[in-house]
């Protein structure tokens, strides 16, 4: 069968193995390290868990490339192993990459620390500045990296001008599209050469594995997987399954959970007591107008104050009981959190605090519950 070539049928059929295994409708696990094979001349394509190379690693390669319209896909064993391995990939000491100022903790950490001690410099750019980036380059600058909507704030990049300079100025575009997904953007297709995720999020969807994505040029993606198999952060063949399935109904959680967001986001901007919402889909965000043409959907991600400061915040948290008060986005269950006392507290406070994350900030990543229990569950924890 040929996929069709919309996004919801991809889901289902793109890079299946034709004809089904034995029938099999849905994948079966490969839980097998080792594969007898003839001779197998290039040592990254021997069929073995840790190269990526099993029947359950070439389906996802395939349907990941699909859905994002691009070359090649890989997959890897976690949000940070696809963003380390791909850093690593593209730059070397004496290299110099420019990346966003507000970035996932983990990315930060990684960029701020790990590559500088390996000689890898960095200048943080603001995404909002496209004038400001050329002042900014280097002979050595190689790469330029952002991400699709930024963590907890939800700004939104001048994304199609990062892809632009980045073949100007002969650099590779990096991005982190996990707050996205496929079905709200698709960066390929605005000329990033390889797109990141944080599978743990919304491609699988279910709260129950950890594996990240490296989506992209094939070349590109080839330089990665070389590094990844030597470092060996693999997927194991049994989350290969599970993000698998996940995937199937990715179109259906991502495109409730756009519409169940924008309905708290609008409820919350007119609620007593609320001092401010962040979420794109609003038309009081200052991006609104750029995620409106760049995006199918805002995602499901917002974040708020409250009148009454830090101690609002917690009583609010505190006397929420639908979501789970815990760290992480885009499973099927609504989270609670206050970034600064979680996702954003290692960082230092005052470059906190310069970004916008306050210490009253909370964020919600909103799962598929009925949208109405959630409104009433809020509002009974406003009013308490
Ligand atoms: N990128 C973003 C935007 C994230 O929010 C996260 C995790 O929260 C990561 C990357 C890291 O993903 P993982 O936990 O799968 O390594």
């Amino acid at each position: 069968m040929k996929p069709g070539t919309r996004i919801e049928t991809k889901l289902i059929h793109a890079g299946e193995p034709e004809p089904r295994i034995e029938g099999a409708v849905a994948m079966p696990v490969f839980q097998s390290t080792l594969y007898e094979t003839a001779h197998v001349p290039d040592y990254h394509d021997i069929p073995y868990i840790r190269l990526n190379t099993t029947p359950n690693h070439a389906v996802l390669h395939a349907k990941l490339a699909a859905l994002e319209n691009a070359e090649a896909g890989l997959v890897t064993a976690s949000g940070m192993a696809a963003i380390s391995t791909s850093l690593l990939s593209m730059l070397k000491p004496g290299d110099h990459l420019l990346v966003q100022d507000c970035l996932y903790g983990g990315t930060f950490d990684f960029i701020t620390r790990d590559l500088s001690e390996l000689g890898i410099q960095y200048t943080f750019i603001d995404a909002n500045d496209s004038g400001s980036w050329a002042g900014l380059l280097s002979d050595r600058t190689r790469a330029i990296y952002v991400e699709t909507m930024t963590n907890p704030l939800l700004q939104v990049g001048d994304l199609a001008a990062v892809a632009r300079f980045a073949r100007e100025h002969g650099l590779v575009s990096m991005i982190d599209s996990t707050f996205a997904s496929p079905i709200n953007f698709r960066p390929a297709e605005h000329g990033f050469d390889l797109v990141l995720h944080s599978c743990t999020k919304y491609l699988n969807g279910h709260s129950d594995i950890v594996a990240g994505a490296v989506i992209g040029r094939r070349d590109l993606v080839g330089k990665v997987k070389h590094k990844l198999d030597l470092l060996g952060g693999c997927l194991d063949p049994h989350a290969c399954v599970l993000l698998h399935r996940g995937l199937k109904t990715l179109a259906l959680r991502v495109r409730y959970q756009n519409e169940s967001a924008l309905k708290i986001a609008r409820w919350l901007e007119t609620s007593k007591g609320v001092k401010r919402v962040n979420y794109a889909g609003l038309e009081s965000h200052p991006h609104h107008t750029r995620a409106r043409e760049l995006f199918s959907g805002f995602g499901g991600v917002l974040s708020f104050q409250l009148e009454g400061g830090a101690e609002a915040a917690a009583r609010f948290i505190e006397n929420t009981t639908l979501p789970f008060r815990t760290v992480s986005v885009g499973g099927v269950e609504t989270l609670i959190t206050r970034p600064a006392l979680s996702s954003h507290a290692e960082m230092d406070e005052a470059d906190r605090l310069r970004l916008g994350i306050t210490d009253d900030l909370i964020r919600l990543s909103v799962g598929v519950e009925a949208t109405e229990d959630l409104i009433e569950d809020f509002e009974r924890a406003l009013q308490s």
